[in-house]
């Protein structure tokens, strides 16, 4: 999507950006010298640790380090990706955008599916002032007031009442010059037998559905007498709306994600809506699917913990299955909350209060435990041939962790209990599965990375500090010495602008971005001149890791001899780096 908007406009909206007003609106900030400090709105802290510079329009922390400009701050803090946190900014500072030259056909459609967008955001500011203020909405108003969902929340939803005569809001739509094609392709009408338009949803409880951004994209309507069709009817595929790429409420939900640190899943409309009255505002609904593959990315984009709450026999449990796999690949952690059987969360709250359905969230279990716990709980444990195969089960599930992994033990011990076994036999002769399906597993080999980043980080610091001579440290900086192609940008931009390493911060790697602002703030915090001497250690220092990933690497490949001239080379940096710290002590 780079390149949407033109490099110019871009610009022009990160001069017009006010930092300390964007960031104040998240948390609040006091003005020390030339910064603004505050709480870090991206991690718990009682200190701040979280600056923001007025003048160069970034931000870093120095606790968490998420650092970045403004469009990086939106797509953080909103969850939106790089075109959505342009327009949002637009929009907030009246800065005109001037797209990229487009070809015809794109540009036409693109003003189509704007046109179809207000026609969906019409309807739905009619069926919301409909359920308010008819007579004839008033069952529907009782009905919900009546699951105990207050006018606040439902309002926040827009929630509506489509009105049960036949053509209301096609008639409308056409005085107001929408052509009846229009109306049936967002799927608000459809055509009678006799060839007139009719309303596709009539005498039911609506609930927009809408895209990150709160454009409505479709509705799903709830029947409200008996007899009239289905109790719930969605808005049918179109050019605009895709129910398995849909979640309900992402919109509300995505400003809470990030200092959250998770998203809930939940079944339904009004589980949503009462979790977000009862303050578990990071909670969507997918609605009646099992989860898509799309649905999960737009998950992952939200938060780096998934939690799903759903009703596992209904979503299915390969689809789950597809979903942990892909999810492990990625690096996202996903959770299964498990539900008593027959309650939804709406239930769970009006009955039992917030704090039953939040403890069961946070007890919530990789989906592997989730499977072990399922079999057992499903095992017949009168019989030793019942138990035999609900351990045949369980192994063939835990084979898939780590040898020797705290995950597996965990798993080993929960069966051995509930079937009244040794553990051995739960354990014994497991094959480690080379398609581990646990995401822990999978994001435990990634921890060494961190130390490696830090050292990297501080390095790229020192020699942004160093002058001259830090210059000349970070032209020696090769692809081997940086662990992440994050890493290999930045030196790449510090090298370009080694004068002002905060102008034109890649818009597009978010990683990158907030590694150099990370920079610049060490940078600017060191005492003035850095020695070479550091510059030196610290660069052997990387040398060493360098050596060591390629040592690494040979090793894995059986090469032999490269494993022995590493191993010399590995010496020399060690002998030179004990000289380099006899002459600094
Ligand atoms: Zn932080």
């Amino acid at each position: 999507m780079a390149g949407l908007y033109t490099q110019d406009s871009i610009e022009r909206l990160r001069q017009a950006v006010d930092m300390v007003d964007l960031v104040g609106a998240k948390t609040d900030l006091r003005r020390v010298g030339s910064r603004w400090v505050g709480l870090c709105p991206f991690h718990e802290e009682r200190t701040p640790s979280f600056s923001v510079d007025a003048e160069k329009r970034v931000y870093y922390c120095f606790g968490c380090e998420a650092g970045g400009d403004a469009i990086g701050f939106v797509r953080e803090t909103e969850a939106l990706d790089f075109p959505e946190a342009v327009e949002l900014l637009a929009d907030r500072y009246g800065v005109e955008l001037a797209r990229e030259a487009e070809d015809p056909r794109a540009e036409e459609r693109r003003r189509r599916q704007e046109r179809l967008r207000a026609l969906l955001e019409r309807a739905a500011r009619f069926y919301a002032t409909y359920l308010w203020d008819s007579a004839e909405a008033q069952k529907a108003r009782a009905y919900l007031l009546g699951r105990g969902l207050g006018e606040e929340v439902l309002r926040a939803f827009r929630v509506g009442y489509a009105p049960s005569a036949p053509d209301r809001v096609a008639l409308s739509a056409q005085r107001d010059g929408f052509r009846p094609e229009e109306l049936i392709a967002a799927d608000l009408a459809r055509r009678g037998r006799g060839g007139g338009l009719y309303d596709r949803f009539r005498g039911r409880i609506t609930f927009p559905l809408a895209d990150g951004r709160g454009r409505v994209l479709g509705f799903g309507a709830r029947a409200m007498g008996e007899g009239r069709g289905p109790k719930y009817l969605n808005t049918a595929e179109s050019e605009l709306f895709h129910k398995g790429r849909q979640l309900f409420g992402i919109d509300l939900a995505r400003s809470h994600t990030a200092k959250a640190g998770r998203i809930v899943v939940v079944e339904g409309y009004t589980d949503v809506l009462a979790l977000h009255q009862a303050g578990l505002r990071e909670s969507v609904a997918i609605m009646g699917t099992a989860l898509t593959e799309d649905q999960l990315r737009e998950l992952e984009r939200s938060a780096p913990l998934v939690v799903l709450a759903l009703d596992a026999d209904r979503s299915g449990m390969n689809a789950m299955l597809r979903a942990v796999r892909s999810a492990g690949e990625r690096g996202t952690e996903l959770r299964v909350v498990e539900m008593p059987e027959g309650e939804d969360p709406a239930d769970m709250l009006a009955a039992n209060g917030v704090e039953a359905f939040s403890g069961r969230v946070e007890r919530a279990v990789s989906v592997l435990e989730f499977q072990v716990r399922r079999v057992l709980a499903d095992a017949d444990l009168d019989t030793p041939a019942g138990r035999d195969r609900a351990l045949e089960e369980a192994r063939a599930l835990i084979s898939a962790t780590p040898v020797r992994s705290a995950t597996r033990d965990h798993l080993v011990r929960i069966a051995a209990d509930r079937l009244d076994v040794p553990a051995d036999y739960v354990g014994a002769n497991l094959a480690a599965s080379p398609h581990s399906g646990d995401p822990a597993a999978a994001a435990a080999p990634r921890a060494p990375g961190s130390a490696a980043l830090a050292a990297e980080r501080a390095f790229l610091a020192l020699c942004l500090g160093g002058g001259a001579t830090g210059r000349a440290y970070l032209e020696r900086l090769g692809d081997g010495h940086l662990s992440s192609i994050a890493a290999r940008r930045a030196r790449d931009h510090l090298l370009a602008h080694f004068d002002d390493p905060l102008a034109d911060l890649p818009p597009d790697d978010r990683d990158a971005a907030a590694l150099l602002t990370g920079v610049a703030a060490e940078a600017a915090e060191q005492e003035a001149g850095t020695s070479e001497a550091v510059l030196q250690v610290s660069f052997l220092q990387l040398e060493l890791r360098r050596i060591d990933r390629e040592i690494r690497q040979a090793k894995h490949e059986g090469d032999l001899a490269r494993q022995d001239s590493l191993a010399g080379a590995k010496q020399d940096v060690r002998r030179e780096l004990d000289s380099v710290m006899g002459q600094t002590a």
